[in-house]
């Protein structure tokens, strides 16, 4: 490890509130579940020291238990769902003639840009929450049911590469009946601050695994973390609801990279479908000007507010040496990738428990339950 980034000296003061509320919530009667972003278990390690990009689910997990939480779930399980949420949201909205191009909505910082500066165009935004939200809004529901508990019995916590996570998990949309589907947001950071001050030796703990059903995830759910990832994993479903037929390379490169603006197309069957990829907001406002102009010529659009995605997120381990940021980042993204190379399942629609989730509890993709939880309606708190 050429670099080291470490938890900068005022930033137990700055980190109190929600650090202090959980480690309450952990103490109290609450049955308490986590679930932690795809970008976290790329970059937690090198606030224990470890090098740029060390891959470290395993210890993640067993770091979360010793802290007390009764169950260790996963983002990344609810980034599979959003798949299958959002590839059918697309599907239908080309087949029923909706509105398009249709825009990813799991970057909260993305959706309140929109809100603000394009609240025209909202219809464009993909009425899925997001990962975090949706694994929030399952925890106490399906999650509650499996561990026979009262929705009011569950605190929900979710750890994240991002500062505006805590802004979204707050929104008055994302509850239900009075109850948060995430009760409160950790930083990356703030998780190894937390572990830190506990005692808990991170780099000597031993892979543990992510509790079932709520914590299994495929190498499409985790590449999330990082620019083109969730476009990549939608292609990778999209294209087998479309032509009945196995994608033929489950590595759909065109669409990784480093630019913040890209664009790609595939051809399923016999529909050609255009995409766009967009890192970082200066990127965003041409094409922006092209939809409301009513002539972009591109059907789906993922955008991400931070410039490699979340990997480079804002409540990320800091790097110290601005010339190290690159390098640190390209680290954290071959990290992602080789774990989704590596992972037995690598699409979304083969997660073996979404697909039960959905037989036991959900229903179909876009039917009654999800659209209950899963999605949401953007832009409601200004009007
Ligand atoms: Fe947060 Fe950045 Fe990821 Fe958007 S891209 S969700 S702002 S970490």
């Amino acid at each position: 490890g050429m670099f080291q980034s470490t938890t900068e000296p005022l930033f137990a003061a700055y980190c109190e509130g929600d650090v202090f509320e959980i480690s309450d919530a952990l103490k109290s009667a609450k049955f308490t579940m986590v679930q932690c972003a795809p970008a976290v278990r790329v970059s937690i390690g090198e606030d224990f020291g470890m090098e740029a990009g060390s891959l470290t689910p395993g210890k993640m997990a067993a770091a979360l238990r010793r802290l007390g939480f009764d169950r260790v779930y996963d983002t990344n399980f609810a980034a599979d769902l959003t798949i299958m949420e959002e590839g059918n949201e697309l599907l239908s909205r080309v087949k029923n003639n909706g509105t398009l191009p249709m825009f990813t909505s799991c970057c909260p910082a993305w959706v309140r840009f929109m809100e603000l500066n394009y609240p025209d165009l909202l219809p464009h935004l993909s009425s899925c929450k997001s990962p975090q939200q949706m694994s929030g809004a399952l925890f106490k529901t399906y999650g509650a049911e499996i561990d026979g508990k009262q929705r009011e019995e569950i605190y929900s916590v979710a750890v994240m590469p991002c500062t505006c996570k805590k802004f979204e998990s707050a929104r008055p949309e994302m509850s239900m009946e009075g109850h948060r589907d995430v009760d409160a947001v950790l930083t990356t950071r703030e998780l190894a601050y937390m572990i830190r001050e506990a005692g808990i030796d991170f780099n000597s703990l031993p892979d543990e695994d992510f509790d079932r059903p709520l914590g299994t995830y495929s190498g499409a759910g985790n590449i999330f973390g990082v620019t083109g990832g969730v476009m990549e994993a939608a292609l990778r479903t999209a294209y087998e609801l479309v032509s009945g037929e196995p994608v033929p390379d489950t590595d759909l490169v065109f669409v990784r990279g480093e630019e913040g603006f890209r664009i790609a197309s595939m051809t399923m069957g016999d529909q050609t479908f255009k995409v766009a990829v967009v890192a970082g907001l200066t990127k965003i406002g041409p094409l922006l000007e092209k939809v409301r102009a009513g002539n972009a010529d591109v059907d789906f659009v993922e955008v991400m507010c931070c410039p490699s995605g979340c990997i480079s997120g804002g409540g990320q381990p800091k790097v110290l040496l601005p010339t190290e940021r690159d390098n640190v980042y390209k680290c954290r993204k071959a990290s992602m990738y080789s774990h989704d190379k590596n992972s037995k399942v690598r699409k979304s629609h083969e997660n073996p428990d979404v697909q039960k989730a959905y037989k036991d509890f959900l229903g179909e993709p876009l039917g009654h339950t999800s659209h209950k939880l899963l999605h949401t309606v953007f832009g409601k708190q200004d009007s």
